[in-house]
């Protein structure tokens, strides 16, 4: 096998036999149950040999380095850049999916670059990226590569950033957190009807990853909420919403509501009006929300952080770039001493809003 070369398909752990023949896969709560031959719903997961496999191990739709920001990420290591990578296949069916072309990708001939994890954590410490993000798709899906890869950069002091559904369940949830320094987890809504009738799955076992990630992990944690017009933005909703948050995950964890765009299946629904993103950042901030922001709009009062005891701004943001920053090297307002919540080592970066694509074969001849 030439060097960066990858065996694509690997035995997983999290299944069992049925009664009746068929293999039901446990990573998340799809339990898809299978014959012989059978894909799940993420496609990247199959039942081959009588087990289940990952099909996608070791290869990649591209990889790309992006502001930390841009996951989104206000309050880990701002400023930095991030090597970031998805595979194919999502456990979720979102009709308004932003990245459809990956998640919904059934072909493996999108997953053009492959590496092996300790290639990409020499990448990203060789490129001066501070973390590696399992982005794009899901990283559920394809959690053993993604926690083979975050393993190979902890040797390295390079850390791990998930940006997911969280829709999985217990086990491999410990099991794939326990490896990640940080997460985005998309709260998509707050009703069952929504989970069910536009992603086509639950509301209560993402609730039960944020709540397990806030109160049983050191994972820094943020959180999105993209706002559908007419689906999932009413007040009583982001209402309810907000009180939740707040009483299960407290007030210091960083609540992005971003803008929707028409894409895949949903493109009867008008982009979401900038009085939308606000209206939702005010009730999070009524009910105690103290980081609450707006995504994919320019607005600067919603893209900066503000220290919560004095009021000052203490990081200003317009879209990725930094525009000020008025904290010590560990996080402490500059103007009242107090510490904000996240995690701040040292002065912050200057990566700025650029985005730059990376082909790993091609650097991993260069630098071998
Ligand atoms: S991870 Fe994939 S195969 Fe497993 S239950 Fe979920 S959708 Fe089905
Ligand atoms: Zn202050």
């Amino acid at each position: 096998m030439a060097e960066g070369e990858v065996t694509t398909i690997v035995p997983t752990r999290y299944w069992h036999r049925l009664g009746d023949g068929r293999v039901q896969c446990d990573v998340c709560p799809r339990y898809c149950k299978l014959h012989e031959g059978q894909q799940g719903l993420c496609f990247v997961r199959a039942r081959q040999n009588d087990r289940i496999v990952l099909t996608s191990y070791g290869r990649s739709s591209g990889y790309c380095i992006d502001p930390i920001e841009k996951k989104p990420l206000y309050h880990f290591l701002p400023g930095t850049p991030v090597l970031s990578f998805g595979t194919a296949g999502c456990n979720l069916a979102c009709k308004f999916c932003q990245n459809w072309d990956m998640s919904k990708a059934r072909e493996m001939d999108i997953l053009a670059d492959q590496a092996p994890p300790a290639l990409i954590a020499r990448a990203a410490q060789e490129l001066a990226c501070r973390s590696v993000a399992y982005t794009y798709n899901d990283p559920v899906v394809f959690l053993e590569y993604a926690i083979d890869v975050a393993k190979a950069c902890r040797e390295l002091g390079i850390k791990s950033v998930a940006v997911t559904a969280g829709y999985m369940t217990e086990q491999p949830r410990e099991e794939f957190f326990r490896y990640m320094d940080a997460a985005n987890v998309d709260l998509k809504a707050f009703s069952e009807q929504f989970y069910h009738k536009i992603c086509g799955g639950h509301l209560q076992p993402v609730l039960d990853t944020l709540v397990y990630l806030k109160h049983h992990t050191d994972v820094w944690l943020e959180i999105t909420t993209l706002l559908i017009p007419g689906e999932n933005d009413s007040e009583a909703e982001l209402e309810e919403m907000a009180q939740w948050v707040a009483a299960n995950l407290g007030p210091d964890v960083p609540w992005h509501f971003s803008a929707f765009h028409p894409d895949w299946k949903m493109l009867d629904r008008p982009p979401t009006p900038l009085a939308t993103l606000i209206k939702a950042r005010d009730i999070a901030v009524k009910h105690g929300i103290r980081y609450a922001y707006t995504g994919n709009v320019h607005y600067g009062t919603g893209d900066s952080t503000y220290c919560p005891q004095c009021r000052n701004k203490v990081i200003g943001r317009d879209w990725y770039v930094m525009t000020d920053w008025h904290l010590t090297d560990a996080g402490h307002c500059r103007f009242c001493g107090n510490r904000i919540a996240g995690v701040f080592e040292g002065p912050p970066g200057s990566w700025g809003a650029k985005r730059r694509p990376v082909r790993l074969r091609e650097y991993a001849a260069a630098t071998s």
